[in-house]
């Protein structure tokens, strides 16, 4: 018998995690397991940083709420909107709070459109996003994903939504080609694909500089400049989906910066706080928030906001958060100890059952070649996942490329140690499948 809250979507019990520490979590049935995933790639200062802690406390007791709506706010939300101005890759004009990645990209999507809708063109409304790309589950974050299990049963998408090919530099169509043709081929397809809609229905671009769930994807080089050649072009706005990528997991501040990108607006989360406390933050570049702020002033109404934007205890929580990145510059650790990780990954480069190895930061993914074991799509990811996990490892899979996101504070020794404990559980998979 299943407990009621039991998630929706299992059969079978879930695993049930009680305590932190560290990079490791136990479990409920006593046992440790180093974090290789830092939760949803998202606990970037592990799970005992006691600064955070305390100024959750601290504002619990100073004020425990007040949101930012209609004309208040507080002062903890005014001072992180002021820290994330000082780091923003972009002249940021205003920034927006929420509680979750997928309502920053929702919120993002709605301002594109307000932008466009505020200067006389209401019929730019669609939305340009990845086959392979991740943005969440809410309505429009959902249908800008382009994972088929996400979209499965709910009715998502629509004409407002279009899909660009996966920038995988494996992308079967792309064969054969080098990094250059096969950015000219994703590149043409992508403005095929405006034409074809009309330019002037088009809001916005959304995209993870790099692409996680879609099994960490690295598009190849110069992608991104050619795409805003392209935006730039038809009048596109472009979002900078930064939900894993922000506040440090690529070595910089933000990923924005790492790949020379042009967003007109970022979406952020996780690490914001490193996962302590939900919020988001929806960074809106000058141009977008003047028109913004004018098209409100003009119509005198804004209506987007949630009862939690702007939650003081989450934005205190957050504030310390950024306070611990920089004072330690955890985007410079996470360059010295980035190199440790993927010199570790590479030596699965050619090894029986990979197909690919990838790694960006503290990013990295190994992909299974379900050809080469004649198992089901998959199927080799799963299996690496759980020896992993018998072997004290926690690690995510997504289809057959097992990720790794390990916390930012990981040090060179624990990077080892999720390393053996990886390459056991490849050890192990690769021995059953011989027998
Ligand atoms: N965008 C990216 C790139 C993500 O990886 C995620 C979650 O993993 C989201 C958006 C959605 O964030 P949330 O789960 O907080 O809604």
């Amino acid at each position: 018998m299943l407990e009621p809250h039991t998630p929706l979507y299992l059969d079978t019990p879930p695993h049930v995690i009680t305590e932190g520490s560290g990079i490791e979590v136990r479990d409920a049935e006593g046992r440790w397991y180093v974090d290789g995933v830092a939760g949803l790639w998202s606990v970037t200062l592990g799970y005992s940083e006691p600064r955070l802690v305390r100024a959750a406390t601290e504002q619990m007791n100073r004020l425990p709420f007040y949101g930012s709506f209609n004309h208040r706010t507080n002062d903890v939300a005014l001072a992180l909107a002021a820290d994330i101005a000082e780091i923003s890759p972009i002249p940021m004009g205003r920034v927006f709070f929420g509680n979750s990645g997928s309502d920053a990209n929702d919120s993002a999507i709605k301002f594109a459109r307000y932008y466009h809708w505020a200067q006389g063109r209401p019929e730019r409304r669609k939305v340009i996003s990845h086959h392979c790309g991740y943005h969440g589950t809410t309505l429009a974050a959902g249908s800008a994903t382009g994972l088929p299990h996400i979209h499965h049963g709910f009715g998502l998408a629509g004409d407002d939504f279009l899909s660009a090919h996966c920038p995988d530099p494996l992308h079967p169509a792309s064969r054969g080609m080098s990094e250059e043709e096969q950015v000219d081929w994703l590149v043409r397809d992508f403005e095929n694909l405006v034409l074809e809609t009309g330019p002037e229905t088009v809001a916005a671009f959304i995209s993870e500089p790099i692409l996680g769930a879609g099994g960490l994807i690295i598009p190849p080089a110069g992608y991104f400049a050619r795409i805003q050649e392209v935006l730039d072009r038809h009048g596109i706005l472009f979002i900078a989906d930064e939900v894993i990528t922000g506040y440090g997991r690529t070595g910089q501040m933000f990923a924005t910066t790492a790949l020379g990108l042009r967003p007109d607006i970022i979406t952020s989360a996780k690490g914001l706080s490193s996962s302590y406390l939900p919020v988001s933050a929806t960074l809106v570049g000058e141009r977008v928030s003047e028109v913004l702020a004018e098209g409100s002033r003009q119509i005198g109404t804004f209506g987007h906001g949630f009862t939690y934007s702007g939650h003081p205890v989450a934005a205190a929580v957050a504030r310390e958060t950024l306070a611990i990145v920089r004072e330690r510059d955890i985007p410079g650790h996470v360059c010295e100890v980035a190199p440790h990780l993927a010199r570790g990954l590479e030596k699965f480069r050619g090894a029986e059952l990979v197909r690919d190895v990838r790694h960006y930061g503290l990013l990295g993914g190994v992909q299974f070649d379900p050809e080469q074991a004649d198992a089901e799509p998959g199927r080799l990811g799963q299996e690496v996942l759980e020896v992993a996990k018998q072997r004290g490892l926690l690690l995510r899979a997504m289809g057959d490329t097992v990720v790794f996101a390990p916390p930012l504070i990981i040090t060179p020794g624990q990077v080892d140690e999720v390393l053996e404990r990886f390459t056991a559980a490849y050890d192990d998979v690769l021995a059953a499948r011989r027998r």
